[in-house]
C-alpha cells in the first residue's frame, strides 16, 4: 500500500527528514514500500514518546489522589461498541473518484461542488462528474476471535481507549475505595481505519491515546469541565510548548457529538493549519447509561453522604500521544546561525528530551577516553546518555543539537588534571565547569520538574 501522507509544507518536510535521519520515526515496513499511514518509533522517538507518556501519567495518576490508573485490553466484548454507538455511528462519509481512484472524506474542503453530481470536481485529477455520492464508512477495524470466521466471533480493534475505562468503572471504584468525584486514566493503542490519513504522525491508522475520564456528580460537571480544560492547557505550557501556538476551539452545535454538552479542542498551529491534538469533553451520563442499558448491570453510584443514587457525569480529557509528540517536535525545531554556521536544534524541554546528556572526550588520547568512559558509565546510571568520540567536537555538538540533547559533557586536558568537566547548555551555548563527581547532582537539579 503506498503511503498517503500529504506533507507539502517545507517545515513538515524538514521535520520528517530529520525524524528519519536521526531515528525518531520510520515508516512501517519501509523495505516493503511502507504501509499506509502507520509509523514506527526509532531509538530517539521511542524515548521521546515514553517521556511524554510518563509526564502525563505522573501528573494525572501519581500527583493526584483522586485518579487511578488502568490498562484495559485492546479487544473487548463486541457489545461494548454497540452500546457506545460506534457500530452504528462511528462513520465518515466517503467519496471515490471513478477516474483516478482516489478516496476522500465528503467534507474534504478541496472538493468543488457536491459529490455525486455531474458538476463536482475531483481535487486530485480535476475530472468532472467522476466523484461518487457519499457512502458511510465505518472506521473500526474488524477481526475474528477464534478459528472460525463467523459473525459470532467478530471483534473490533478499539477505536478509543475510553470505553475500557467505562466498563471498568465499577471495578475501579470498588477496589480503590474512591468516591465520586474521581477519575480513571489510561494510555494505550487505538485503531481507526481513517479514510484520509496523513501529515506524518498527525492522522494515522494505529496510534496511542492518553485518556482520563473524570466521574462527577451531575450538576458539578460544568465546574469540573472548566477545571480540566485549564489544567490540560497548563500542562502543555509547562512542558515548554509555546503558548502563542496553542489555542482552545469550542465545538459549535454542528461539531458537538450528540451526547456531549460541551467540548473544547486544544489546537496547535501546525504547518498545515490550526488542528486539534487534545479534546476536553463533557460527555454527560451518556456512556455509563448506555452500558447500564446494554449490559443489564447497574452502574449507579450511591453517594454515602446523601444516600442519593445517580449515574455520574463524565468529563473526559483525550489526547493523542503521537499527535502530542508531533507538536513537541515541531515546536522544538529551530534553525539558527552560530558563528557563521547553520545549526538545527530541537529545543525539547529537558524532561522530554530522549537523551539528557552526551559525553565527549575532547581528543582520543592523554587519558581522556578512559576518564570519559568512567564518567559516562556513572552518568547513565542516572539519566539516558550517549557517548560520542567521533569527529571534531563541533560536529559532535551539532549531532546532539539535532537530537535535542540538553547537556554536552566534555572531558578535556584539565579534566584529567583536576577532575572537572565542561557542561555545555544546548540553548544558551554557555559552558560551565563542574566537578565530575558532582555531575549526577548537577544534572538532577537541571532535569527536575
Ligand atoms: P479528528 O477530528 O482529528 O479525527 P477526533 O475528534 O476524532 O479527531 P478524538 O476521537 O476526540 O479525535 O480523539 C482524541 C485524540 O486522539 C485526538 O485529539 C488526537 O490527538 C488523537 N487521535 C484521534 N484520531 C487519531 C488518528 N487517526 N491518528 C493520530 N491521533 C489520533
Amino acid at each position: 500500500m503506498p503511503p498517503t501522507d500529504r506533507v507539502t509544507d517545507n517545515a513538515m518536510d524538514k521535520l520528517v527528514s530529520l525524524a528519519k535521519r536521526r531515528g525518531f520515526v520510520f515508516q512501517s515496513s519501509e523495505i516493503y514500500g511502507g504501509l499506509g499511514s502507520v509509523w514506527d518509533y526509532g531509538p530517539l522517538g521511542v524515548e521521546l514518546k515514553k517521556n511524554i507518556k510518563e509526564r502525563w501519567w505522573r501528573s494525572m495518576v501519581h500527583e493526584r489522589e483522586d485518579i487511578e490508573g488502568l490498562d484495559a485490553a485492546i479487544l473487548m466484548h463486541p457489545k461494548v461498541w454497540e452500546a457506545s454507538g460506534h457500530v452504528a455511528g462511528f462513520t465518515d462519509p466517503l467519496v471515490d473518484c471513478k477516474h483516478c481512484k482516489n478516496r476522500f472524506r465528503a467534507d474534504d474542503p478541496r472538493i468543488k461542488g457536491t459529490p455525486g453530481e455531474p458538476t463536482a470536481q475531483c481535487p486530485v485529477c480535476g475530472s468532472k462528474g467522476t466523484l461518487t455520492a457519499p457512502r458511510m464508512f465505518n472506521l473500526m477495524f474488524k477481526t475474528f476471535m477464534g478459528p472460525v470466521e463467523d459473525q459470532a466471533a467478530l471483534v473490533y480493534l478499539r477505536p478509543e481507549t475510553a470505553q475500557g475505562i467505562y466498563v471498568n468503572y465499577l471495578n475501579v471504584l470498588q477496589s480503590s475505595r474512591q468516591k465520586v468525584p474521581f477519575g480513571i486514566a489510561q494510555i494505550g493503542k487505538a485503531f481507526r481505519n481513517e479514510i484520509t490519513p496523513g501529515n506524518f504522525i498527525f492522522r494515522t491508522r494505529e496510534f496511542e491515546q492518553m485518556e482520563m475520564q473524570f466521574f462527577v456528580k451531575p450538576g458539578t460537571d460544568l465546574e469540573w469541565f472548566e477545571f480540566w480544560r485549564h489544567e490540560r492547557m497548563q500542562w502543555l505550557t509547562q512542558l515548554g510548548v509555546r503558548s502563542e501556538k496553542l489555542r482552545f476551539h469550542q465545538h459549535t452545535k454542528d461539531e458537538l457529538a450528540h451526547y456531549a454538552k460541551d467540548a473544547y479542542d486544544i489546537q496547535y498551529e501546525f504547518p498545515f493549519g490550526w488542528q486539534e491534538f487534545e479534546g476536553i469533553h463533557n460527555r454527560t451520563n451518556f456512556d455509563l447509561s448506555r452500558h447500564q442499558e446494554f449490559s443489564g448491570k447497574k452502574l449507579e453510584y450511591l453517594d454515602p453522604a446523601t444516600n442519593e443514587r445517580f449515574i455520574p457525569y463524565v468529563v473526559e480529557t483525550s489526547a493523542g500521544a503521537d499527535r502530542t509528540a508531533l507538536v513537541v517536535m515541531l515546536d522544538a525545531y529551530s534553525e539558527e546561525e552560530v558563528a557563521g554556521e547553520k545549526r538545527v536544534v530541537l529545543r525539547f524541554h529537558p524532561t522530554l528530551a530522549p537523551l539528557k546528556a552526551a559525553v565527549f572526550p575532547l581528543v582520543n588520547k592523554d587519558g581522556m577516553p578512559e576518564l570519559a568512559r568512567r564518567i559516562f558509565d556513572d552518568v547513565r546510571k542516572h539519566v539516558n546518555a550517549f557517548y560520542d568520540d567521533g569527529g571534531s567536537i563541533g560536529r559532535r555538538y551539532r549531532r546532539q543539537d539535532e537530537a535535542g540533547t540538553p547537556y554536552g559533557i566534555t572531558i578535556d586536558g584539565q579534566s584529567v588534571a583536576d577532575g572537572t568537566v565542561t557542561v555545555r547548555d544546548r540553548d544558551t551555548l554557555k559552558q560551565e565547569r563542574v566537578a565530575a563527581d558532582r555531575l549526577a547532582d548537577y544534572l538532577a537539579g537541571k532535569l527536575r520538574g
